[in-house]
Parts: structure tokens; sequence; C-alpha cells
């Protein structure tokens, strides 16, 4: 049986060689990306290899991803081709911070295209967990599927809804991002989201800049999950459940934080989604909170050491490595 199940976009991201603005830039890599393909794959790496819907074209760019994901462990039965659209791109630039930015190419791509009640009532009926993020919401049909997928998990016994918001407001152009993210809170159990995801969500007001950590995890979980997970870049992560979270043995809420693990990194790009890859293994496996939190930021600083987001994305024998040699904190 497959414990877990991953919802949404896979899609090419091409990487520039050097920095500067994009129309200067002249070449770039090709590399299998999109936020919840890196948790499949980052999953899969764990030895906890999910089930993972998503569509992508019938061409060559499609080929290449279904072929990434396979490689990497990734369950192929809910990946499906779509013979009449293109496979997302996207063309990255980087400043010379390395601060990124994105010029999407998904008008009525393949993952736009996900379909409402694609994944059967008795394979949901076996998953312990559901995975989604926030980009197929931007458009329809996808938009109705996942909240279709969301709402049918959050009926399944037991079942752990999660979703991280990936905040792209600029993609939705029809819909409002503040109002869908507030939608796909209340369907969640359980939120991973950086302090600017939920500025972008209208969870703080923008001018209030990080926020307090354990705040904003207090408004998270007032809008009804019972766990907040908030990433800190260098500075981990912290976590709030409510007595609901069935990995909370009090009845008070718990707030829990782990500093993170100090490293030089080399390219933080999917830190986030290690990071989420890292707390569903722990979480679903039965582990407390802190040591999903030391597990999850292990996973994510492991990640920013080596180049690209997906392949760089650790073995559960690498984080092993990785968390001894820093003394397991
Ligand atoms: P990304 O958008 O790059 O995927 P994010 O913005 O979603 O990441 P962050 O909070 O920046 O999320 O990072 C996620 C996790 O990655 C952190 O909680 C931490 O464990 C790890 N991490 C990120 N940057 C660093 C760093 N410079 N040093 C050590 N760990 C880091």
């Amino acid at each position: 049986m497959t414990r877990l199940l991953v919802a949404g976009e896979t899609l090419i991201d091409f990487v520039p060689e050097g920095h500067g603005a994009l129309d200067a830039v002249e070449t770039f890599h090709r590399r299998a990306g999109g936020a919840p393909a890196n948790v499949a794959v980052g999953l899969a790496r764990l030895e906890e290899p999910p089930l993972f819907w998503t569509r992508v074209g019938d061409g060559p760019f499609g080929d290449y991803l279904v072929r990434t994901l396979a490689e990497a462990g990734v369950r192929e039965d809910l990946i499906e081709r779509d013979p009449d659209a293109d496979t997302t791109l996207v063309f990255v630039s980087l400043d010379p911070d390395a601060d990124r930015s994105f010029s999407f190419h998904r008008n009525g791509t393949a993952d736009t295209r996900m379909r409402p009640g694609s994944v059967d009532d008795d394979v949901l009926a076996d998953v312990e967990w559901v995975h989604a993020g926030g980009v197929v919401l931007a458009d329809e049909p996808s938009r109705t599927a996942t909240f279709d997928l969301l709402s049918r998990a959050n009926e399944v016994e037991d079942a752990v809804v999660s979703f991280d918001p990936n905040a792209r407001p600029e993609l939705f152009e029809g819909t409002d991002f503040v109002d869908t993210c507030r939608r796909a809170f209340d369907l969640a159990d359980v939120v991973k989201a950086t302090a600017e995801d939920l500025v972008a969500a209208g969870i703080t007001d923008p001018t209030a800049g990080d926020g307090d950590a354990a705040e904003l995890a207090r408004a998270v979980c007032d809008l009804g999950p019972h766990t907040a997970l908030l990433t800190r870049g260098p500075d981990g992560a912290l976590a709030r459940s409510t007595p609901d979270a069935p990995w909370n043995p009090t009845d008070e809420p718990i707030v829990v934080e782990h500093g993170g693990y100090p490293v030089d990194p080399v390219d933080t790009t999917g830190a986030g989604d290690a990071f989420t890859a890292g707390a569903i293994a722990a979480l679903s496996a039965g582990e407390s909170v802190q040591e999903a939190l030391a597990f999850a930021n292990a996973v994510a600083a492991r990640s920013t050491t080596a180049k690209g987001a997906m392949t760089a994305l650790p073995t559960r024998s690498e984080v092993e490595s990785f968390r001894d040699a820093h003394g397991s904190a």
C-alpha cells in the first residue's frame, strides 16, 4: 500500500548559465521541477515513494519529466499525459545576489487541465497523507480538481491533508489568491508556509515584515489547520499544533522550534520542498513534532549544499550522515 499522495504541477525549469536579466541570457540548463514534484521526489529519496497526481504534455518535455520522476522512484500510476496540451515551461533568471525571477509559460498547459474525479475513491481510501501545492489552484479545471481531491481526502478517516501555498499571486488572474488560500487552509490539517507566503495569503499585514512566527502560526491554525509549519530559511522552522493533531498528546496547543543546521549553501532552490518532504516522512511515520522539525530541517539544509532543486534532494542515509556530522541535534 502506498501511504502518501502528492498532487500538483511538474514542469521544466530552464535555469540560466550565469546571472543577468532574462533578455541577456543565452544558455539555459533544463531541469525537472515544480514544487509538488520536488516534494514527491524528496519523499521517494527518503524511501517513502508516493503516488503523484499530475498531468504533462504528450511531447518530449513530458517524456523527460515522466522519465525523471520514474527514475527518482515516484509511482507513475497517476501521472497523466495530455495529447492536446503542452508541458509547462519556466524560464528562470538570477540577479547578482542569486535572487530568482520566473517567467512562466503555462497558458492552458497540461497541469492546468487536471480534472476533478481523476483520483478514484478506492485509491484515496488507502492513502494516509495527501499533499497539494497552490500553483494548480490558479487555473481551471485544475483548481476545481485540486479542491475536489482535498475535500474527498478530508472525508477519509485518519488521512492527513497538507497544503503549501507556494505563493505566486501573479499567476492568479481570474481568481483571488487570498480567498483561494482561505479555502485551501480550511480543507487542510497541516499548512507549510513561509512568512512571505502568509503575507501574500493575507494572513498578516505586509508592513509587519517577518512578523512573529508563533503569532503567524496561531493565525494559520485559527483558519482551520491543526498544524502550522513555518520555515525560516537559515533559522530553521517553527511548528504549532492544536490538540486535534495526532502528534500533540496534550490538551493544549504546542509550539516547537528548531533552529536549523549551519551550512554554506550552494543553492537554496527547493529547500522548502525538501523540508515538506522531510516533515511528511517523519510525521506520517509517527515521529514527534520536535523530531519532525529536526529531520525536515536536516533534509532541507542538506539539500542546499548541492546545486539544483530536485537533484539535490538527499537520500535517507545522506540525511543520517548529515545529522551525525552535526551532532544529531
Ligand atoms: P525555497 O523557496 O527556496 O524552496 P522556502 O522559501 O520555501 O524555500 P525557506 O524557509 O527559505 O523556505 O527554507 C526552507 C528550509 O530550508 C528552512 O526551514 C531550513 O531548514 C532550510 N534552509 C533554507 N536556507 C538555509 C540556509 N541558508 N542554511 C541552512 N538551512 C537553510
